[in-house]
């Protein structure tokens, strides 16, 4: 590597100084790069960050390894008679690890330092308003950003310091299945995990202060929960984690809610509680930067209190997803290279939890888009009522598009099958402010489930429909016919 040979360089002044080689940051690289703007790139550990090694990629080749074994289980409904499967876990192990492996190549030291690229593997840190240091070198760069992402936080559990627990930095590590996994938080993260784990063989316990996927639309939460609780995983919600301990073969997590307290055992325990912005040892305070309670302060425009200085991705304590942390880094090329304000606009960022079923939303809720506009429409279409959805029996879903006037869509949530990907059509029509009258004319292959969305907006086009005593009785049938 370039930095080690060349040891006399101390002082380098590059146009661009990133700090952290994950979704975000490697984005920002890639783009000055390809402009031809010099740019440093700091990462302290390994390329790729949270998404390639311990988020999205092995948490998805999981999530897969899970799918295939409860497709067997299910085959029977099909006719295919398979059984129960057998997990061999040092094998999902491999899985998972080769597909994190295949990947990495685009986002290794070669590939960017064949971009133009100069890495350096240390750990950053300001010296002062204009300098970072790292490896030896001082760095005085025109624009800094700050992309060093998120960790897991410890809840403040008494006893629960102490305890062997796994975050998701160890838990793609593990080649032996755990007999019992407790995980405390049900959001996105601990729920797609505790399916996963369900699924491959284990018995599953979820604990949340809260509802699971609070930040969620209720009614399409439920819909999840009510299956993840079918197949067999304990879920407490609004139930308070009190203290934690090491029992003879596993831990003890004391819980207590409206029902009383109780005890719950397993052998080993999952952090998914929620995660806060890397800012430990960047001494940001001599570089007059301000930090919140989930990251780096930032303006619309990703701005730090400092001028010279962005942050971008899961540390400026926004939505934490790999698509956000890729837009971030296009907003701050923008400004950084064209010298164009380029605000964030969240309404255009869809968001995925991978359970089964999915739930995919964008735009704005019902509450929110009701508080904004006042009146609002609000189309629904069930999956059962698609014939690509009973084909493959996943019937259970439904889409909920939020309309406002002149037919302009203004949020959108799936849950069912696919949800993710079905989402990427809405996303598109949020994000060029189109309405219903353009989802009219889209004609989608039959049968396929993004028909569900299309049934949708033609119930609202079909004039005897929006009459308000048709529409009674429509809504009478589906629940007496
Ligand atoms: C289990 C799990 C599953 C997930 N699944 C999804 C998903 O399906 N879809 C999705 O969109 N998102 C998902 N996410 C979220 C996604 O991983 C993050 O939003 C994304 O990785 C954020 O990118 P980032 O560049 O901001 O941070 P990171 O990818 O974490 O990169 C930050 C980098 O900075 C480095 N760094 C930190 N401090 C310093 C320093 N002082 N000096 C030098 N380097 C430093 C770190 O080593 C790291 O490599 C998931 C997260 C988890 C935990």
């Amino acid at each position: 590597m370039a930095e080690e040979t060349e040891t006399t360089i101390k002082n380098l002044s590059p146009d661009i100084c990133v700090i952290g080689g994950g979704s975000a940051g490697l984005s920002v690289a890639a783009g000055a790069a390809a402009f031809g703007a010099p740019v440093v790139l700091i990462e302290r550990d390994r390329m790729g960050g949270d998404c390639l090694n311990h988020g999205c990629v092995p948490s998805k080749a999981l999530i897969a390894a899970a799918r295939h074994a409860h497709a067997v289980r299910e085959a029977a409904a099909f006719g295919v008679i398979a059984g129960e499967p057998v997990i061999d876990f040092e094998k999902v192990h491999a899985h998972v690890q080769s597909v994190i492996a295949a990947i990495a190549p685009n986002d290794s030291v070669e590939r960017f330092t064949a971009m133009g690229v100069r890495i350096i593997k240390a750990e950053a840190r300001f010296l002062d308003a204009d300098t970072v240091e790292a490896g030896g070198f001082s760095i005085r760069a025109r624009r800094f950003v700050i992309a060093t992402g998120s960790s897991t936080i410890l809840p403040p559990i008494p006893g629960l310091a102490e305890l062997d627990y796994l975050t998701n930095e160890s838990l793609f590590d593990l080649k032996r299945l755990p007999e019992h996994l407790l995980i405390i938080g049900a959001g996105p993260v601990g729920l797609e995990m505790a399916q996963a784990h369900r699924r491959l063989g284990a018995k599953v316990t979820v604990i949340d202060v809260r509802e699971a996927l609070s930040g969620e639309d209720t009614e399409l939460a439920r819909i999840v929960t009510d299956r993840l609780r079918g197949e067999g995983i304990t879920l407490f919600e609004n139930t308070h984690v009190l203290a934690a301990g090491q029992t003879a073969h596993g831990v003890w997590l004391q819980c207590e809610n409206g029902r009383g307290a109780h005890m719950v055992e397993g052998s080993t325990v999952l952090l998914a509680a929620g995660r806060r912005g890397n800012t430990a040892g960047l001494d940001l305070a001599v570089a007059g930067i301000r930090e919140t309670a989930r990251g780096i302060a930032v303006d619309r425009r990703l701005r730090t209190d400092n001028r010279r200085v962005y942050a971008i991705g899961d540390v400026a304590g926004g939505p934490q997803f790999t698509h956000m942390a890729g837009y971030h880094a296009s907003r701050v090329l923008r400004e950084i290279l064209f010298r164009l304000p380029a605000r964030e606009n969240r309404d255009i960022i869809p968001r995925a939890i991978f359970t089964d079923p999915e739930i995919a939303s964008v735009g704005l809720c019902e509450d929110e888009a009701r508080r904004r506009f006042g009146h609002v429409d609000v189309l629904r279409w069930p999956y059962s009522e698609n014939d690509r959805a009973q084909a493959e029996r996943a019937t259970t879903g439904l889409i909920k598009i939020i309309a406002g006037r002149g037919g302009r869509v203004l949020g959108v949530s799936i849950v069912g099958t696919g949800a993710a990907e079905m989402i990427n059509m809405w996303q598109m029509v949020i994000a060029n402010g189109q309405g219903l009258r353009h989802v009219r004319n889209v004609i989608a292959p039959y049968p396929t489930m993004t028909e569900i969305g299309k049934r949708a907006v033609i119930a609202y086009y079909t004039p005897m429909t929006r009459k308000p005593f048709v529409r009674a009785i429509i809504r009478f049938l589906r629940r007496f016919g």
